[in-house]
């Protein structure tokens, strides 16, 4: 059989998915909260609009309109996909050919380089510095270098929480003449995006997904946003019908509670804040600003905080290999959950020595 396997997936193993959702769940950037509690009326009321018989519209149909209007666009400039981590996939399977160079930062979202691989594609990392920024400039002049076909921003990234300024990555999108996909999964906790910037730059397209502050992460809803002769090729490229209706119910509902969602993000924003002081005073860990709903710090003994917080019934990610040696990243969660991670710091539960 492995002589039959294309080359360039020849070493892959399986995403490991496998995830024990049980106690204090703060390892994949989630929204704490289900909103099908919330608007479960709502939700079973679209959801018997349906005819689940006949396939679902190619395009999202009211959806596609629903996102654009979120998005300040119109429905032409977006396209839906299954997560955003299908609309990765369909942008390089678009524009990589084999031994096509990618750009991106390190350390950052680990399914650029997987699909660049998957595709035949080669991916140039640009290192970062002690606080985990990354210079557009040596973005800018790698892309150059190599001819990148496509450069991926993670901003915020994950899962460092690193933001770059608006006139950094209008320095990168004109500074270059690849393909510059902006990854704004976190936005909602950041506030900032270039994605009205999409009709002007014809190399840009903004990745934005409903998974994090719209708790839809099971719905596998993701958009991106690019001029119309962008959206049209990905259009072409991607399955026919890649979003199921019954996520689609999900989504307008969700959608049309944006603003009371929304107000959740500022709670999410103000929670991290505190959680960032209240790190920061602790000499034996080390905590990065971050502009997503997650924290990335670095403690003596990543592999010693992590059994002792999973003794307690949390869940965070850990790193543990190369630059993130001895990292952890804690998404934010409730009130509760954040006063509790606050007592244990107290308690040096950080702290392998104590
Ligand atoms: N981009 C980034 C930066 C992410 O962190 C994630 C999820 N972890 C995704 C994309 C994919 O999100 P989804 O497929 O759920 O939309």
């Amino acid at each position: 059989m492995k002589k039959l396997i294309k080359k360039s997936i020849l070493n892959f193993s399986s995403y490991d998915a496998k995830r024990d959702l049980t106690g204090t769940v703060l390892d994949a950037n989630e929204n704490y909260r289900d909103y099908f509690k919330v608007y479960k009326d709502e939700i079973i009321e679209e959801l018997s609009k349906l005819s689940i018989n006949r396939y679902p519209e190619f395009d999202g149909g009211s959806l596609r309109d629903a996102l654009a209007d979120y998005a300040g666009l119109q429905p032409s400039n977006i396209i839906i996909g299954n997560g955003s981590d299908e609309l990765i996939s369909i942008i390089v399977n678009s524009f990589i050919d084999n031994g096509d160079f990618i750009v991106t930062a390190s350390p950052t979202f680990s399914m650029y380089e997987i699909y660049g691989k998957i595709a035949g594609g080669r991916t140039i990392y640009i290192d970062s510095d002690e606080n985990f920024n990354v210079n557009p400039e040596d973005i800018i002049k790698s892309a150059n270098e190599n001819k990148a076909k496509i450069v991926f921003v993670c901003n915020p990234n994950n899962p460092t929480g690193n933001i770059f300024k608006e006139e950094e990555l209008i320095k990168i999108i004109e500074g270059v003449s690849s393909l510059v996909v902006i990854d704004e999964a976190y936005f909602e906790f950041l506030g900032e995006t270039v994605i009205s910037k999409v009709d002007k730059y014809k190399n840009l397209i903004v990745l934005r997904t409903m998974s994090k502050a719209f708790g839809l992460a099971g719905g596998r809803i993701g958009y991106g946003a690019s001029s119309k002769e962008i959206t049209d090729i990905l259009l072409s490229v991607k399955p026919p019908y890649n979003m199921n209706s019954i996520s689609t119910a999900y989504g307008l509902v969700f959608l049309r509670h944006r603003d009371e969602i929304l107000k959740d993000v500022i709670k999410i924003i103000e929670r991290r804040e505190k959680l960032y002081r209240e790190l920061k005073n602790s000499k034996e860990i080390k905590v990065y600003k971050s502009g997503a709903n997650f924290l990335l710090i670095e403690v003596k003994d990543s592999e010693k905080v992590f059994n002792r917080l999973l003794n307690k019934n949390i869940r965070v990610r850990k790193y543990g290999r190369g630059k993130l040696k001895n990292y952890l990243r804690i998404t934010i969660g409730s009130e509760e959950i954040n006063e509790n991670l606050i007592n244990l710091i107290r308690g040096g539960y950080f702290d392998p020595e104590v």
